[in-house]
């Protein structure tokens, strides 16, 4: 019976650890998070970026830009709302089942967790690539056409609960204190090397992973794919055989191979997760339904588990999708995704003062409102109605509370600013949809 019961609890221990739906574990104040803290200088850094990249006559475009932005927002929001499953079951397995105790305070336990948290992330990374259900959250990353620091910040929400597996072994030894440290500063680190700025640093090439070697990862030509899976260290896929050095006299094109047209996060999070179902339905028999969803995104029957690389393009010429953008509509997304980064640094701040429901709202209402500043870069007929109504619903709540609440004259008047903002917005909107509905009932007239 003694047994049954501990299965039952360790039952319990286990949803625990799955449910991301518990809130009562907020990741961001239990562990340090300096990927959050460092978000001021990644945005000092990205404006720096941009500053060479024109003087050297290119321009990222500020869609691409805002959308990858909008991804990493979208995660930190999952990390805000959501628990950190990967935090959780790291602790759960140093407390009851650790082998051997590695001191803390020793460099050689810093070093080991160092090579350790590397090489769980080479393997990890290497999955996201050759699983395809794996794949379906970690292409996001790589939905870009462009190479620049914002495409560090373009991430999978839902990849964590796949990659996590890949540094549990650590907690058999490791404690949970470096393990978090370590993770930051690994992340951290692959910030930089997203970056056309950097060009060749010499002797390093040969054990850092660098912009250059990066960039061969990110590039979706045939030399390019399935290349370079290092997190800090390229001497993993060295010794894996995975590295393939950048070719000065073939061009990067970056992005995916059948590129997603699309600049809407909430998409691009989830569209390829319908494309592993359509595979899995379209094939016939249960084993080539599961290789279909744990293949490589290239496997056919017949193939390969990894599909055909000879078969991939060995060049690529394409149109990117960007549609240009007028001075006032980059303005307009530019300050809009800007408050909303404000919006949500104010509630990763101060979320113990919000109830779980009202959490769950303004979460939700940042998501969305990412969603419609995409719909704007896609050209979307519905993105002036979604923006009205979004815009609304922020002056509404701002009505629910007395306007001149805040403690100071200065609060006030930038709070007035925000609120006759997000008024201009809805009334821009307004007259666009106005005018939608206006052309759809004459077309219906002429018919
Ligand atoms: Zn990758
Ligand atoms: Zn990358």
């Amino acid at each position: 019976m003694d047994f049954i019961s501990e299965a039952f609890e360790g039952l319990g221990h286990l949803f625990y650890i799955v449910n991301p739906f518990q809130t009562s574990f907020r990741t961001t104040d239990e562990v340090p998070h300096y990927v959050s803290r460092a978000s001021t200088w990644f945005f000092a850094l990205i404006v720096i970026e941009r500053i060479i990249l024109r003087k050297k006559g290119k321009s990222p475009p500020i869609n691409d830009g805002i959308t990858s932005m909008a991804c990493g927002l979208f995660m930190e929001i999952n990390n805000i709302a959501l628990r950190g499953a990967t935090t959780a079951a790291y602790v759960y397995i140093y407390e009851y089942y650790h082998i051997y105790e590695l001191p803390w305070d020793s460099l050689w336990t810093w070093v080991a967790c160092a090579l350790g948290m590397d090489l769980g992330y080479y393997w990890a990374h290497r999955a996201t690539h050759e699983v395809n259900l794996f794949w379906s959250q970690h292409q996001v990353h790589h939905s870009s056409e462009e190479y620049n620091l914002t495409t560090a910040l373009r991430q999978g929400v839902w990849q964590g609960y796949s990659t996590m597996f890949y540094y549990l072994p650590m907690a058999f030894f490791i404690p949970p204190s470096q393990f978090f440290v370590h993770s930051q500063f690994n992340l951290l680190f692959q910030f930089w090397i997203h970056t056309e700025v950097i060009d060749d640093l010499g002797p390093l090439e040969w054990i850092l992973n660098t912009p250059s070697h990066h960039r061969v990862h990110h590039g979706s030509t045939r030399y390019c794919v399935d290349k370079n899976y290092a997190g800090v260290l390229i001497i993993w896929d060295r010794m894996f055989g995975t590295f393939e050095a950048e070719r000065r006299d073939e061009p990067l094109v970056y992005g995916l191979i059948d590129q997603v047209d699309s600049f809407n996060p909430f998409y691009l999070e989830f569209f390829y997760l319908r494309k592993v179902f359509q595979k899995m339905q379209s094939m016939s028999g249960l084993t080539n339904k599961l290789k279909a969803i744990f293949y490589g995104p290239g496997w056919v029957p017949g193939s390969p588990k990894l599909g055909h690389y000879d078969q991939l393009p060995e060049t690529i010429v394409r149109e990117k999708f960007s549609h240009p953008l007028t001075p006032h509509d980059q303005i307009y997304a530019a300050i809009h995704f800007l408050l909303l980064s404000e919006g949500y640094r104010l509630l990763a701040t101060h979320y113990e003062e919000f109830d779980d429901w009202l959490l769950y709202a303004c979460c939700a209402y940042i998501i969305v409102s990412l969603v419609s500043i995409g719909l704007m870069f896609n050209r979307n007929p519905w993105f002036p109605w979604v923006e009205m109504v979004r815009c609304l619903v922020f002056l509404g709540y701002q009505l629910h509370f007395k306007l001149f609440a805040a403690e100071t004259i200065g609060i006030n008047l930038v709070m007035n600013g925000v609120r006759l903002f997000y008024l201009y917005s809805a009334l821009q909107c307004k007259i666009e949809c106005v005018h939608q509905f206006r052309e759809k009932t004459q077309k219906e007239k002429m018919k």
